[in-house]
């Protein structure tokens, strides 16, 4: 694996930052980290301007209106992104995960329908899978979806869907056979966010945005046409979402996290010159940021040989939500009690990090993960 950039992706690098000084309002730099993404016009607009500039969608194929680049390009979007400490595409879920569930398993109508505009973020998306008896364990979902004739009427209820507020389509896992053994009765839907029957309601978070939601189905009809892939066989589609979710997301992580240890340092050298044991976990902090980097490297080789993700992607997963949630506590121990009394920039790191080791696999499933695909250990149930 080349670890410098090759000339086309040091060009590539060069406009994206060189677009970003010139396009980004400071203003939108260095926000918290999770309000904007929720600022509905801002981010719309912001979204646009990625889109138009050629920045959406980079590794889908040019017949879906992506670029068609390599993933080491969309690696490099990422690290300009969070080293510009400039918002994200609105549209992560349609981007990350239901894009490019629909080009795997959707029927030319529904490419057609929706990847142009997941695209434009004239379509924004959210993730219906969590519920609240079914979130690591997946095929316990019991949001029921009954066949009549040409719809499927669904009752049910998610929990804990990002963006559900302001999302145009959701991608939905409901229970259509409950006799079915395990795994086979799930059907994987596109439901119209502003149909009758759903109902949004945020929940507040720790850090006092309402960041996700809970949905409510009540007998909303969803066209059999907006079905993704068979009935019975959601699991498997569902897969294809997760696999995406985890794709290149290290390095958007492992950048962010560059970020924190960059302010951290800075801290540092302000507060702790004489304690060589606050230096030292810095350091720590410093060495485990560059063991990140260098496993998405090793990750980015794996996912450019073979096109699909390894299982690089759930161990930088774990470590960086603990890394940031360790950054997050020390910085608050180096500024002492006036870095608990502001509500800045690190008080909201903090908060946030607390949820780091739960979404996209808490941190327990990622290690049964780890431990039986890439130690082979036994399976733990
Ligand atoms: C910020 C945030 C955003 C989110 N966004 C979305 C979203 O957009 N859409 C969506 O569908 N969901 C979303 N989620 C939900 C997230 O996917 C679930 O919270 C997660 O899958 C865990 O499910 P749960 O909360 O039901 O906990 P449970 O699965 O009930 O787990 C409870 C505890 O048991 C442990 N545990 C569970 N199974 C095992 C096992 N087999 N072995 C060992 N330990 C185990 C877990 O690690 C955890 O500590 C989001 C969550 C957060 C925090």
């Amino acid at each position: 694996m080349e670890l410098r950039d090759t000339p086309e992706e040091a060009v590539f690098r060069a406009e994206l930052r060189a677009w970003l000084d010139a396009s980004l309002p400071e203003a939108r730099r260095g926000g918290r980290g999770g309000a904007e993404r929720f600022d509905d016009a801002f981010g719309r607009e912001w979204s646009r301007k990625l889109h138009d500039a050629g920045y959406a969608g980079l590794t889908w194929p040019t017949e879906y209106g992506g670029a068609g680049a390599p993933y080491s390009f969309q690696a490099i979007f990422y690290e300009e992104m969070a080293r510009a400490q400039a918002p994200a595409h609105v549209g992560v879920i349609g981007l990350g995960m239901a894009g490019p569930t629909i080009m795997a398993h959707g029927t030319d109508e529904q490419k057609q329908a929706h990847l142009a505009k997941i695209l434009s973020a004239e379509e924004i998306w959210c993730q219906g899978f969590s519920e609240p008896g079914a979130g690591s364990d997946l095929a316990a979902a019991r949001t029921r979806a009954e066949r009549r004739d040409d719809v499927y009427v669904v009752n049910g209820q998610k929990v804990w869907s990002s963006f559900a507020h302001i999302a145009d389509y959701c991608i939905l896992i409901t229970l259509s056979d409950p006799d079915a053994p395990r795994y086979r009765g799930l059907t994987y839907l596109i439901v119209d966010m502003h149909a009758p029957g759903v109902e949004v309601r945020p929940l507040r978070q720790i850090t006092g945005e309402a960041e996700f939601n809970e949905i409510f189905f009540s007998d909303v009809e969803v066209p059999v046409s907006n079905r993704l892939g068979e009935e019975g066989q959601g699991w498997q589609v569902a897969m294809t979402t997760l696999l995406h979710e985890r794709g290149t997301l290290g390095f958007a992580l492992t950048a962010a996290l560059e970020v924190g240890v960059s302010r951290l340092v800075e801290v540092a050298r302000e507060r702790a010159n004489d304690d060589s044991s606050l230096r030292q976990r810095v350091a720590s902090e410093w060495i485990e940021l560059q063991a990140l980097r260098f496993t998405n490297y090793r990750a980015l080789g794996t996912y450019q040989r073979s096109g699909v993700p390894g299982p690089e992607g759930s161990g930088v997963k774990l470590r960086w939500s603990e890394a940031n949630q360790r950054l997050t506590k020390l910085a608050r121990e180096l500024r002492g009690p006036e870095g608990i009394l502001d509500d800045g920039w690190w008080n909201h790191q903090q908060l946030r990090s607390r949820g780091n080791t739960i979404e996209a696999g808490t941190s327990e499933v990622l290690r049964n993960i780890i431990a039986e695909r890439v130690l082979g250990l036994p399976r733990s149930r």
